[in-house]
C-alpha cells in the first residue's frame, strides 16, 4: 500500500487529468443533491439531471415529497431504474425528515446514515458537497481505481474509506473520491486505459503486467521492467 507522502503526489497527478473534478448531478441545495444521489443508484448521473427538473418542480422541498402519491414519484423517476424501490426510499426520506429534522437535511453522518435509503456512500455525497464536511464516497469506480492503483486493498467500501481517509487529510477526502469516480469513468474503466493514464508509473497494477498477465499472476507486484530484464521469466 502506498504511505501518505505517495498517495499525495497520485493524487495531485491525477488531479491534473481531471481538474477541477466535482459530482456531475445537477442539484441546487442539499434536500435536491440528496434525492438526486438516492436516484443515482444503478444508473448515471447525466440520466439522473435528465428526471431531477420535473421531480424538483413538483416536489422542492421533503413537506412536499413527503405528501406525494408513490404513483407520482414513480413516473417522475422511472427513467432512472428500479424506480418503484427509489420512490419508496425518497417518499420515506421526505417522511423521515419532516417527523424528525424540522423538514431539513440534517448535516451530520449519524443523522444522515438513519434515514431511508441513505447509507455512507450517499451520506458522505451529501456531506462533501452540500455541507463541505469532509466526506469520502467510495462509490465502484473509487473501489476499483484505489485497490488498482495501491491506494487501498479491501473489496468494502467502508475499508477502502477508512484506508483513504488515513493517507489523505479529511480536507483533501472530497476532492479525492471525485477524482477518482473521474478516473475510473474516463481512464480506469473496467477495462482500463493505461496508456492514458498519468500515474501508471506509480500504479500497482499496470506495475504488474495489469490486465496483459493471467489472472492468477496478478498482484504479485514486481515491476514490468524487472520482467523484462529476465526474458526467461517471460512465459
Ligand atoms: S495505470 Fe491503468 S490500472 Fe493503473 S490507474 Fe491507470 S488506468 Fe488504472
Amino acid at each position: 500500500m502506498k504511505n501518505p507522502r505517495e498517495a499525495r503526489a497520485i493524487l495531485r497527478r491525477l488531479e491534473t487529468q481531471h481538474p477541477n473534478a466535482d459530482t456531475e448531478l445537477a442539484y441546487r441545495n442539499p434536500f435536491e443533491l440528496l434525492v438526486a444521489t438516492i436516484l443515482s443508484a444503478q444508473t448515471t448521473d447525466q440520466r439522473v439531471n435528465l428526471v431531477t427538473p420535473a421531480l424538483f418542480a413538483g416536489f422542492p422541498d421533503a413537506p412536499a415529497m413527503a405528501k406525494a402519491m408513490p404513483s407520482e414519484l414513480e413516473t417522475l423517476v422511472k427513467a432512472t431504474g428500479f424506480f418503484r424501490a427509489k420512490s419508496r426510499s425518497l417518499l420515506a426520506m421526505a417522511q423521515a425528515l419532516v417527523d424528525h429534522h424540522g423538514g431539513h437535511v440534517p448535516s451530520s453522518m449519524e443523522a444522515l446514515v438513519e434515514l431511508p435509503g441513505v447509507g455512507r456512500k450517499t451520506a458522505n455525497v451529501v456531506l462533501g458537497h452540500a455541507f463541505k464536511v469532509p466526506g469520502l464516497p467510495v462509490d465502484r469506480h473509487v473501489l476499483r481505481v484505489a485497490n488498482r492503483i495501491g491506494l487501498a486493498r479491501s473489496d468494502s467500501p467502508e475499508v477502502v474509506e477508512q484506508q483513504l481517509g488515513k493517507l489523505l487529510p479529511p480536507e483533501r477526502w472530497t476532492l479525492t473520491s471525485d477524482t477518482l469516480i473521474l478516473h475510473g469513468r474516463r481512464v480506469c474503466k473496467p477495462r482500463p486505459l493505461c496508456d492514458r493514464c498519468v500515474v501508471r508509473k506509480e500504479c500497482d497494477f499496470f506495475q504488474s503486467g495489469g490486465l496483459t498477465r493471467p489472472a492468477h499472476r496478478r498482484g504479485t507486484k514486481r515491476p514490468i521492467a524487472a520482467r523484462r530484464r529476465n526474458p526467461a521469466r517471460r512465459a
